[in-house]
């Protein structure tokens, strides 16, 4: 294990709250935690315990800052395989603050985002892989996505691509043996069939991962999504629906603009994160004024569109407009007002959509917004979110390795049509077996570790 200094951060969300948590991690952890509590001698109890008493500020004249719980917990059974200390404040900015800059004083170290969970990867308790799904599980939109980062947490991804990579390394160890020593009979001679027979195999697997990659993707981030129309057609009130029906998760997401909010509707386990909520929210003229260009933006933006219109008006330029900006996207027409006395014209309609991409609405009355919900569904998941299946990669960096590394087993397999020497082609063999180390972290590079822990929030 690696010797580091004690850092500490708080680790519950920032703002009023019932309690608070400042954690400290490494080697003084409990000799400062012990320094400020005024109860007990925490050098001296037993680890994996809690204890109830007061924090105070030894260079304040002992001033008690709050009244709080400390947990003890000694390496290597925690977090960050380091002794760890946990204090429960009371909830509410100030005292949690305080007690932080205390500890601050008294020996540890402000933690950089990300940095307890950097440790337990540098310490060898989690795989890169495992600490990346740590940072899902706290974003983690659905509960399906839940489920999915729990489960990467827990580090089947990391099993999966572990086996792939030992098959590689077996084959290469094979070559290897050829080379070095060619004249024992053995060892079954590496052949280029043989090599190719294992890079379709590997390979196979590799394309399986892939396969549910495109729905990983969503589920983690969330389906870019804009609901577009002229004025009054309802946008607004199909977004309150949905946003009613599917509890809807407002984040603020760490590490983009601080002032970001994005909204998400969970829609059968689909997340839709939807794009320029504010411009569909705001009805002054303004706003309107810019509607189209700013409806441009955010279908330029989306992965997926809604085209509202008003099926109690005929089809406007306007609507047309629309129809004809969205035609490349994967887009749904939603007909709404159903309730209403039908002045659009289908035929004209269905010059510009096909018929099994519209939906018919009326979301004053309820009507049609499940079918337009079990569409969503079917559409990006086939109908079934399949939480079960493990193999699901979601993370965006884990599929580009995985790609990447099957493109260099084609490299492997086109050499072996081309009689290429065994030795040579194992390059590209050995730089596949590379790239997979990165997903779990362990042919990683510091930079990209330094990079990728950043994203985290502060106090994980
Ligand atoms: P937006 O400007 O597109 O966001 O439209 P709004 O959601 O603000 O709706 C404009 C008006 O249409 C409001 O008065 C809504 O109550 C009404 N509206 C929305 N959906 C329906 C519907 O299905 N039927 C009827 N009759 N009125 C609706």
């Amino acid at each position: 294990m690696f010797e580091f200094d004690t850092i500490a951060a708080i680790s519950t969300a920032l703002g009023e709250g019932a309690i608070g948590i400042v954690r400290l991690s490494g080697t003084k952890a409990v000799e400062i935690a012990n320094t400020l509590f005024k109860n007990k001698d925490l050098t001296r109890v037993e680890t994996h315990t809690i204890h109830y008493g007061h924090i105070i500020n030894p260079k304040n004249n002992g001033k008690v800052i709050d009244e709080v719980m400390v947990s003890v917990l000694r390496a290597p059974k925690t977090f960050t395989r380091e002794d760890v200390v946990e204090i429960n404040c009371h909830g509410g900015m100030v005292v949690v603050n305080q007690v932080l800059q205390t500890v601050l004083q008294h020996g540890a170290r402000l933690a950089q985002p990300g940095e307890f969970t950097k440790r337990a990867f540098l310490n060898g308790r989690i795989d890169l892989s495992q600490a990346e799904a740590v940072m899902d599980l706290i974003r983690a939109k659905t509960d399906t996505s839940m489920t999915l980062a729990l489960k990467q947490v827990d580090g089947q991804l990391s099993k999966m691509i572990k086996s792939v990579r030992q098959d590689i390394l077996n084959t290469l160890a094979q070559v290897e043996v050829n080379i070095d020593y060619p004249e024992y009979d053995a060892v079954e001679e590496m052949t280029l069939s043989l090599m190719k027979e294992r890079a379709v195999v590997v390979k196979r697997d590799l394309e399986k991962l892939l396969q549910n990659a495109q729905q990983g993707k969503i589920l983690r981030d969330g389906l870019q999504t804009a609901i577009v129309g002229r004025p009054n057609v309802g946008k607004s009130s199909l977004l309150n629906r949905l946003l009613k029906e599917d509890k809807a998760i407002v984040t603020d997401i760490a590490g983009t603009t601080r002032d970001t909010i994005e909204e998400y509707v969970n829609v059968r386990g689909v997340p839709l994160k939807l794009v320029d909520t504010a411009g569909i929210r705001q009805t002054d003229d303004v706003v309107e004024q810019i509607g189209v260009e700013r409806s441009k933006l955010a279908v330029e933006q989306a992965d997926f569109v809604m085209v509202v219109l008003n099926q109690s008006e005929p089809l406007s330029q306007e609507d047309i407009a629309l129809l004809e900006m969205t035609a490349h996207k994967k887009r749904l027409v939603l007909l709404n007002k159903m309730d209403l006395v039908g002045q659009l014209n289908r035929d004209e309609l269905l010059k510009y959509v096909d018929a099994s991409t519209v939906i018919e609405l009326s979301v004053l009355n309820h009507f049609g917004i499940d079918t337009l919900e079990e569409k969503i569904a079917e559409w990006f998941f086939a109908g079934n979110v399949n939480d079960k299946d493990a193999s699901f990669v979601s993370n965006v960096r884990h599929i580009a390795l995985i790609q990447e590394a099957i493109e260099r087993l084609d490299d492997v397999l086109e050499a072996v049509e081309m009689d290429v020497p065994v030795d040579l082609i194992q390059i590209d063999m050995t730089r596949a077996w590379e790239l997979l180390g990165e997903i779990t972290g362990e042919t990683v590079q510091d930079e990209l570790l330094t990079e990728l822990f950043s994203q985290f929030c502060l106090g994980k």
